[in-house]
């Protein structure tokens, strides 16, 4: 059994969100213990689009990963009959003219290849000399509920670690552990989820052939299945990354009567169905994985000395790409919960309330039904679409806000300036300039026809 000494804050979990934890915890020179092992590069995997905070972090932060990030100029839906896009890169006449003043770029949202770009984060952040990585597994913890102090960290060796802070990042593996040991019991919101996901290679000698390429190919595309149409209900996603495409779907657990692989040949189907012919491109299958999951709302996401990060602490619809982005915004807090648990955690809470409104964006998107009428459809897409550019904007402001504390005034005004960036996007999808909902009975034209049109002010980026 290996003995540990010194007084450390303790990160659990060596992923993307605990590395992100351990590079705020170095830039500001404070020792510290990160817990796990170098992230394997196997596929598929899971958080690869993100939000407005998880994009404007990654590319200002961390811009030497650029390798590993994809332009998502829009997000693609389909619905039923309707179908829609909303361009999520804008730009315009203000917002050029204020961003050629401030000399700042513009910044993409973006897809993230997690498959590279974890492992190559690992090696970079574990260099750091205030970083000692204990290649262990946390198997539990020693919780003393009246403080409400995490005491002890033991380690599948048998050993024990004191921490005087705990970051948990550890994802869903250890959930029921930790969440035991700390007492915390989680309230399911909705029913129970199954997701089966995988990654498709691109065909040998795939190119864009010298036309455009499709839509769809810089778009998160998400995809309401319907029995009527493609045999099973569920929410699925594909997202191109380049070399390759990620593709999942999330059915009702208990409904759930299919294999995992039958369940990706539905969603294959159904995307080829809509006009999103991804497998003429990406041909070559990878593992296919499946996992129970659910959304869940957790009572207390830190507490004396503790705090649970991003995913680990609430899970809300997949579709909003808000994880690795709540993750980035606890990261950023890293110092703060050292020295006042209580600030950083008050405003970590108003995170997640915000986190809680863009779930019901989603849930009313892509589970509750659509009026009859075509003005009534429109209608009712186009208000989902502004509550969930609103919720990116309320969460970019707190984002803003923690960015700012201990940075240069510069560096302070350059984040805000992003969030003055991206306002207009409430009013853009109001005056249909960055959005479109078109309504086709013949599902195979529904693609084509969200982006057959040019729409003002979308900065098409990439590829
Ligand atoms: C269907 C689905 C789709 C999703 N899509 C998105 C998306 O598009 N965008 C987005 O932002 N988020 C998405 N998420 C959430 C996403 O999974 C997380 O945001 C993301 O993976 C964050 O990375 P992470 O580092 O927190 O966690 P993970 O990648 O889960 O890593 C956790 C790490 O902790 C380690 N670990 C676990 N237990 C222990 C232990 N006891 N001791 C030591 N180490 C341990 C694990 O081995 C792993 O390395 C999705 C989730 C689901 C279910």
């Amino acid at each position: 059994m290996t003995q540990y000494n010194g007084e450390r804050p303790v990160i659990i979990g060596s992923a993307l969100s605990g590395l992100a934890v351990s590079y705020y915890l170095s830039k500001n020179g404070i020792s510290h213990f990160l817990l796990g092992r170098r992230p394997a590069p196997s596929r598929p995997r899971l958080g690869e689009s993100l939000d407005l905070v998880g994009s404007i972090e990654m590319q200002l932060e961390f811009p030497q990963y650029a390798e590993f990030y994809r332009p998502k100029n829009n997000v693609g839906f389909y619905k039923d009959d309707h179908a829609g896009v909303v361009c999520t890169n804008l730009t315009g006449p203000i917002v050029n003219g204020l961003s050629w003043m401030i000399g700042t770029p513009f910044i993409p949202l973006i897809h993230i290849d997690r498959v590279g770009f974890d492992s190559k984060f690992y090696d970079d952040i574990t260099r750091s000399p205030h970083c000692t990585v204990i290649e262990s597994t946390a198997t539990g913890l020693d919780y003393d509920a009246d403080q409400d102090r995490v005491t002890g960290v033991v380690l599948d060796d048998g050993a024990r670690l004191e921490p005087t802070f705990l970051f948990d990042a550890s994802g869903f593996e250890s959930r029921q552990v930790f969440d035991t040991a700390l007492r915390i019991t989680r309230t399911p919101v909705g029913r129970k989820q199954y997701v089966a996901f995988t990654h498709y290679l691109e065909s040998d000698g795939n190119s864009e052939n010298g036309g455009p390429p499709p839509g769809w190919k810089h778009s998160t595309n998400l995809l309401r299945l319907v029995a009527r149409y493609d045999e099973i209900d569920g929410v699925a996603w594909a997202i191109p990354l380049g070399s390759y495409i990620s593709v999942g779907v999330s059915v009702d657990a208990d409904a759930k009567r299919h294999s995992d692989d039958e369940l990706i040949r539905l969603t294959d189907a159904a995307f080829e169905h809509r006009g999103v012919g991804y497998k003429s491109a990406f041909d070559k299958p990878t593992r296919i994985k499946g996992i129970p999951y659910g959304h869940t709302s957790t009572p207390r996401i830190y507490g004396t000395n503790w705090v649970q990060i991003g995913y680990t602490s609430n899970q809300i619809w997949f579709t909003s790409s808000s994880s690795v982005g709540a993750s980035v915004f606890v990261a950023n807090l890293a110092p703060l919960f050292l020295r006042s648990p209580r600030r950083a955690g008050r405003l970590y809470e108003r995170y997640v309330r915000s986190l809680w409104r863009t779930h019901l964006s989603h849930e009313s998107m892509f589970c509750q039904p659509i009026p009859n009428s075509e003005h009534g459809a429109s209608r009712k897409l186009r208000l989902d679409m502004i509550d969930v550019v609103s919720g990116n904007e309320d969460r970019y402001i707190l984002y803003s806000i923690a960015k700012g504390r201990g940075e240069p005034i510069h560096s302070a005004f350059r984040y805000s300036f992003q969030a003055v960036k991206k306002l207009p996007g409430r009013v853009g999808v109001l005056t249909k300039r960055y959005m479109r909902v078109v309504r086709s009975d013949d599902l195979a034209e529904q693609s084509q026809s969200i982006y057959a049109k040019k729409m003002t002010h979308c900065h098409l980026v990439g590829p």
